[in-house]
């Protein structure tokens, strides 16, 4: 037998509902935010990832699907959103709408890692793009939409780490001393870091490897480097949060995995889904879109992991209510009956009721345990003397109560 590659999962009608259940809300309440879709494509040139996300980080350097196709082309199955989004506002000549320009998407990512509780090869992330803004009141608006999410599905134990990185000009001054304080330790660095220390040597804040976590735990922070510019944007930030009384913790360590971000970055961290808790992570990004070939344009966004938004809200007792799926099962006794229960269903369904009949030509007592299983409300049972006298009796499952009533009426006597 074939089984599904390794680090992907099936999502099978049993764990549905809790997907619909999430996505409508996602999209509910980021339309509030007046966030429009969009729909980029699954692969793109591999060489969009390089430039965008940039080529030390490990999602580029170790993680990313590609491919060469037919025509000998490097392709890559998208690794997260934002890079493809930021080719799209250019390509379509979004920077020429009414800024800003405020951008969501639900999307499935590909990232060869080891797969393990809350990291797939194949994962789903809700991810949100503003593009135009350089106020910080901007950074709030994005914060504020995790914060409202995560209340409405009634998440609780989750903390909301930020930090700012600077951007380049502060960086390049603050990269210096980095560089000098590790240099000495730098032979007990992963192999990875070492080669970062002198192409990106931030970046070893988000090394996964705990030898490098303790050589790096005291040297300085961009954030106690960062230029006049860049630390009056993050106060104000913070004062927004305030105003919206989002609560914060100022995380110096928090780098984030992708190279684009500049000032702001921020996660959202559970405590209840063990080493893999990070399920939101996001910043600005006011290179990006330049980087990519536009004109200097300000970014910030988001990304959230579905599947492990899924799993805190599993392991903090979160209970989703799984949707009715039937109103009406219409029973029918023999073959002629069954003709006209085809028709009947087939009004109902017109009528926008949920109905639904056997299709397995079972005796009329295994029709009704079916209706039992798959919960439908009412039954309905349709034999040769029902439909010579035009009356049907209307079972209500949870009550017990039937109703008398022609078949042309069955609609009118449902409570749903
Ligand atoms: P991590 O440090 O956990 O590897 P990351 O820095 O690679 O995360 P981002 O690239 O910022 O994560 O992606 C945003 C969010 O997408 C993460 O916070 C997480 O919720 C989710 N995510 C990232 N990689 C995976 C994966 N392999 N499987 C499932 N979810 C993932
Ligand atoms: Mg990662």
């Amino acid at each position: 037998m074939i089984t599904a590659p390794k680090g992907t999962i099936d999502i099978t009608p049993k764990d549905v509902y809790k997907w619909q259940y999430v996505e409508n809300l996602l999209r509910k309440i980021t339309a509030g935010f007046n966030f429009k879709e969009i729909r980029t494509p699954v692969f793109e040139h591999t060489e969009l990832f390089q430039r965008g996300v940039g080529d030390t980080t490990d999602v580029v350097s170790k993680e990313m699907y590609t491919f060469i196709d037919k025509a000998d082309r490097s392709i890559t199955l998208r690794p997260e959103g934002t890079a493809g989004v930021v080719r799209s506002f250019l390509q379509n000549g979004m920077f020429a709408d009414a800024q800003p320009t405020k951008l969501y998407y639900i999307i499935p990512c590909y990232r060869y890692e080891k797969p393990q509780a809350g990291r797939l090869r194949e994962f789903r992330q809700f991810g949100v793009e503003m593009f135009g803004s350089y106020e910080p009141s901007a950074d709030a608006d994005v914060i504020s939409l995790v914060k409202l999410i995560l209340n409405k599905l009634g998440v609780k134990d989750i903390t909301l780490n930020i930090n700012n990185i600077g951007c380049p000009k502060c960086r390049s001054e603050y990269n210096k001393k980095l560089i000098e304080c590790l240099e000495a330790k730098k032979d007990k660095l992963c192999p990875t870091c070492q080669e970062r220390l002198y192409k990106n040597p931030m970046r070893i804040f988000d090394c996964k490897s705990e030898i490098c976590q303790e050589l790096i735990k005291d040297a300085p922070k961009m954030f106690d480097s960062v230029c006049d510019d860049c630390k009056d944007h993050f106060d104000k930030v913070l004062k927004y949060l305030d105003a919206m009384e989002i609560a914060y913790n100022i995380d110096k360590g928090i780098v984030r995995g992708l190279d684009y971000y500049t000032k702001t970055v921020f996660e959202f961290v559970s405590n209840s889904i063990g080493a893999q808790g990070t399920v939101c992570g996001g910043g600005r990004y006011d290179n990006l879109v330049e980087e990519l070939g536009g004109k200097p344009c300000a970014g910030i966004g988001f990304a959230m992991g579905i599947e492990r938004l899924l799993l805190v809200m599993e392991n903090t007792g979160i209970e989703i209510p799984e949707e009715e799926t039937c109103d009406i099962f219409v029973a029918a006794l023999g073959e002629n009956a069954d003709f006209k229960a085809a028709k009947i269903v087939a009004d109902l369904r017109t009528a926008g009721i949920k109905a639904e009949k056997d299709h397995l030509a079972r005796s009329l007592k295994a029709q009704m345990k079916f209706a039992d299983k798959i919960k439908a409300k009412y039954t309905v049972v349709l034999g040769d003397n029902e439909i010579e006298n035009n009356k049907v009796t209307v079972k209500n499952m949870k009550t017990g109560e039937q109703q008398e009533t022609s078949i042309e009426n069955i609609a009118n006597m449902l409570e749903i």
